[in-house]
């Protein structure tokens, strides 16, 4: 038994109330908007307590919300994204995506990422990548369809590996200058095109830090909408080599005593779910 599933890990849980789709609203249906611009959302002081603070209840008004992307159902109601200039999405009330999915439920995470992944392809393929033609969203799936030459343009999946490296005693964590002060995380990084996902381990893992890993465990996956990767977590034991950082990406990476761990990235994060449910792999051994 290598680990049990952590009930409040976002995206564990198979969701049983959103229905993703682009779907039709009727004129005068009970609908939900969401705010999007330039990685932000605002909040909208909901009065219905049902909802989160980013969904603004109203209903259907062909002639406002004709344009709007509709990601799906929830709660009985369509959700309608509507994408902000980056000028109104910098007031006060437009809190950054990362600062909602940390404080979401499991299933609010859910529809944050989906809303930041259709908000992001709606602004970027307007026009055909062939031919420069101005797209159409189509009706039966998430794609924006060329009527020239046809080509159809999808959201955006970024596929990420994200391992963490370990060793009987000790965790082989490292920081980016990105990150938070103090803050030490697993390692992750992009999967290049034709190769597979544990190609794109041993490569990141020795890019970043020089050593050799082996003996690879797949624990699960994460959406994480910066701006549209899918994390595919890992746990990898170490098999060799001295750390080397790669000094563009990586400020530093130490192996720290299990007892003696660094400050962690937040529980929402799959990088903390690899940390944690090793450690309780580890202890009941
Ligand atoms: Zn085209």
């Amino acid at each position: 038994m290598w680990h049990s599933l952590q009930a409040d890990f976002p995206q564990q849980l198979p969701l049983t109330d959103f229905e993703r789709g682009p779907l039709r609203p009727q004129p005068g249906e009970p609908v939900a908007l969401f705010h999007w611009g330039a990685g932000r959302i605002q909040a909208v002081n909901s009065a219905e307590q049902q909802l989160p603070a980013w969904l603004e209840p109203t209903f259907y008004n062909p002639e406002k919300h004709a344009r709007l992307v509709v990601m799906g159902r929830w709660k009985e109601r369509l959700l309608l994204i509507r994408v902000a200039t980056p000028a109104e999405a910098k007031k006060e009330d437009w809190p950054g995506l990362r600062s909602w999915l940390l404080q979401a439920s499991a299933e609010e995470f859910d529809l944050l990422a989906t809303a930041a992944g259709l908000a992001s392809w709606d602004e970027q393929h307007r026009y055909c990548g062939r031919c420069a033609t101005p797209t159409r969203p189509r009706n039966d799936e998430f794609s924006r369809e060329c009527p020239r030459c046809h080509l159809r343009h999808y959201p955006r999946v970024a596929p990420c590996i994200i391992t963490l490296v370990w060793r009987e005693d000790a965790l082989l964590l490292a920081r980016s200058p990105r990150f938070a002060p103090g803050v030490y995380s697993t390692l992750a990084g992009f999967i290049e095109t034709g190769e597979s996902a544990e190609q794109a381990l041993h490569r990141e893992v020795k890019e970043e830090v020089g050593v050799q890993v082996g003996n690879l465990r797949y624990l699960g996956s994460q959406a994480w909408p910066f701006p549209h990767s899918l994390m595919l977590g890992y746990w990898a034991e170490y098999q060799g080599g001295d750390i080397q950082l790669e000094e563009e990406e990586i400020e530093d990476a130490q192996w720290f005593p299990l007892d003696q761990l660094p400050e962690l990235p937040p529980k929402k994060a799959i990088s903390r779910y690899l940390i944690d449910s090793f450690l309780t792999w580890h202890s009941g051994r």
